[in-house]
């Protein structure tokens, strides 16, 4: 890596602004169903708080676009963290930056730390506003971050508060994520291959260009796969199709030809007449959904073939689920695919969002090499992209 982490700077005594990402799924009853982020962190508080240093974590947490919403409050990851640190006194403070923040570090025990409401609840954060990141800076005098899940994004906390505030540094997550990142960018084209999945061609057109002659095999799936099985003259039925997307996968098709890389499509699909668990379903090959009909996951066939070509792999990089596989009857390939990456003896590495969902959520995630905590920001360090949340960080 060529950016400094925590490990190359002593931090003892000093008030370490910590952007992290606490940005966790919370229940109607603001209660946390899934605290992957907040552990995920863990290491970076711990090394903070063992050097003596104060850390001042900075979080958003869902969209409240400027506004203070309740419903959005950090109060819940506040306390699932004491409840993990089980130790160090922590203070919450309900405002990040003004009275409340000051009041809550200047008032820290030694050997406690603080954790600031959703920066998202000002406007500042998301503009990067200079003098909302003035406030923020002006709590501590140096900067980590450890939010891989928002350093594609130019916020306050992200990159205003790190211009600010110097040594500006990766904590340990950031600092794996990076490494594993890297080490897929430098792998050999020959037994690379990448799954993409998920509802949006839009948001996955550039991986995919990018990696078309960088892996032997990309393997389509998802909502995604109709707008190429659409592209190539075939009738999709009522299945996921995005304006705008027929161009795109046409040109990502003719991209493909003229390219090293064999980019394969399902050859036979699920289908239902309803977007319901409950619905009728129907196994057909892919070019033959009848009128009225939806693709919900990918067939046996391309489950089977997808998986064999995973098991043969040397390298494995999987973003976006393979069917609705939040519904029992449409999760059999995201399955399939999951439990291939598991057996196969390759790197694999899960890019964030769904895909890492689902790993979770079918215990599979031991079996990966990596999950990655970022969705986009995975994608886009791939596409080579540069992240505007590294990028600001102290060079080593
Ligand atoms: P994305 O955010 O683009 O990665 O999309 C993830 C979502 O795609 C998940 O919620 C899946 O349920 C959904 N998805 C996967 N396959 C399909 C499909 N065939 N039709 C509709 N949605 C799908």
């Amino acid at each position: 890596m060529n950016k400094k982490s925590i490990r190359d700077v002593d931090f003892s005594g000093r008030r370490v602004l910590t952007r992290v990402d606490f940005n966790v799924p919370l229940d109607d009853e603001q209660r946390i169903t899934d605290d992957t982020r907040i552990k995920a962190t863990l290491p970076t508080i711990n090394h903070l708080l063992n050097q003596g240093a104060l850390p001042i974590l900075m979080s958003h947490l869902d969209r409240p676009k400027g506004k203070r919403v309740p419903e959005m409050s950090l109060a819940p990851a506040a306390e699932r963290l004491e409840q993990l640190l089980d130790g160090p006194s922590m203070a919450f403070a309900d405002d990040c930056i003004g009275e409340p923040a000051l009041d809550a570090v200047v008032k820290c025990p030694d050997g406690g730390l603080v954790l600031l409401e959703n920066t998202r609840f000002h406007p500042g954060e998301e503009a990067n506003d200079a003098e909302f990141s003035d406030h923020l800076a002006a709590l501590g005098e140096n900067y980590v971050t450890d939010a891989f899940g928002s350093c594609h994004r130019a916020h306050a906390s992200t990159v205003g508060v790190a211009e600010r505030r110097r040594p500006a540094v990766a904590g340990l997550l950031v600092e794996k994520e990076l490494e594993m990142l890297s080490q897929l960018l430098g792998a050999p084209r020959q037994g690379f291959v990448a799954v993409l999945g998920g509802a949006k061609v839009a948001d996955k057109i550039d991986v995919i260009k990018s990696m078309l002659g960088k892996v032997e095999k990309l393997l389509i799936g998802g909502g995604m796969s109709y707008a190429f099985l659409k592209a190539q003259g075939r009738e999709i039925g009522k299945s996921l199709f995005e304006e705008g997307s027929l161009e795109a996968a046409q040109e990502v098709l003719g991209l493909a030809e003229g390219s090293e890389t064999d980019l394969v499509l399902p050859t036979d699909l699920i289908i239902a007449d309803a977007f319901s668990d409950s619905a009728a379903t129907r196994t057909v090959a892919a070019d033959t959904i009848p009128p009225g009909w939806m693709g919900l996951d990918i067939g046996p066939e391309t489950k089977d073939a997808y998986a064999d070509i995973i098991r043969g792999a040397k390298t494995v990089f999987w973003n976006g689920p393979v069917g609705v596989f939040e519904m029992a009857p449409f999760s059999w390939g995201t399955r399939a695919i999951a439990e291939a990456m598991a057996e196969a003896d390759a790197f694999t590495v899960v890019g964030g969002g769904d895909s890492a969902a689902a790993v979770a959520q079918m215990g599979f995630e031991h079996g990966m090499r990596h999950v990655s905590t970022g969705g986009g920001a995975s994608l886009e360090f791939l596409e080579g992209r540069e992240l505007p949340g590294v990028a600001i960080l102290d060079d080593a």
